[in-house]
């Protein structure tokens, strides 16, 4: 039997409740009967085991067993930090990222930016689509996709931390980065404009470290994926 997952605010062991977007997924779009075999999570990194008990329009109930830390987390928490893109560019990048296994994506306006905000309404759908590619990706965690910041206000809040910025003109390689950074980091990627000059100095200015991708310039939504795939798939070879 198939187990489908379902994304609740809380999870406790016993009887719940499901009503909402969460009842209208498991009983009119996938049918559960009683007896469907579910794995409820919070989006925070805990899920439970469970069973479908009762199916009504608008409501399902669900018997839930003990709530454990999800299993799909990597081993370091990646950060994806990408310039705004129009149309469906960071949706795309918040999917493909999500399901690569990213902690969190920091959207920031910088120079050549496709665009100068990122509305109240884009981001709650981006928000939404980070919790459909972690349920679909059997992800326990719903990466944060934080509000929009000024490139200057995001390199002073993470200076101190290992950043790494993708720019066809950096010399490291990723191997090299890799080795250096060790641990967790957040990766930077720019607007098909790419960075400026004056945006380069600003990360030099607090101690990020510049790589270099490969001879073949990626589009700006072909980067963060590509860094992820590089960063995170090596754990699973
Ligand atoms: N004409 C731009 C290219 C931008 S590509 C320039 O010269 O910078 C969009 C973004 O993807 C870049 O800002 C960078 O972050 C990333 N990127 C694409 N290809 C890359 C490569 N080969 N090496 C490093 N970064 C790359």
């Amino acid at each position: 039997m198939r187990v489908f997952r379902v994304h609740l605010e809380e999870l406790q062991a016993g009887p719940v409740t499901v009503t909402g977007s969460a009842a209208h997924h498991l009983g009119q779009v996938l049918r559960s009967r009683p007896g469907q075999k579910v794995i409820a999570f919070d989006g925070k990194g805990n899920e439970a085991e469970g069973t479908v008990t009762e199916a009504a329009p608008g409501r399902v109930t669900l018997e839930l067993g003990e709530v454990r830390a999800g299993q799909a987390e990597a081993s370091v928490a990646v950060t994806v930090a990408v310039a705004l893109l129009k149309g469906d560019k960071l949706r795309t990048v918040v999917r493909q990222g999500t399901e690569l296994g990213a902690a969190a994506f920091r959207p920031f306006v910088s120079r050549h930016a496709e665009l100068r905000e990122l509305s109240p309404s884009r981001l709650e759908r981006l928000r939404r689509v980070a919790a459909e590619a972690a349920r679909q990706s059997g992800r326990a965690v719903i990466p944060e996709v934080h509000a929009a910041v000024s490139v200057e206000a995001l390199a002073a809040d993470l200076s101190g931390s290992a950043v790494i910025y993708a720019d066809p003109l950096a010399e490291a390689t990723l191997g090299e980065v890799r080795r250096a950074a060790g641990g967790d980091v957040t990766v930077l990627t720019g607007p098909e404009g790419g960075f400026s000059e004056t945006e380069v100095a600003l990360f030099h200015e607090h101690g990020f470290t510049g790589v270099w991708l490969g001879t073949r310039i990626l589009r700006a939504e072909t980067a963060p994926p590509a860094l992820l795939a590089a960063l995170l798939l090596p754990e699973a070879l």
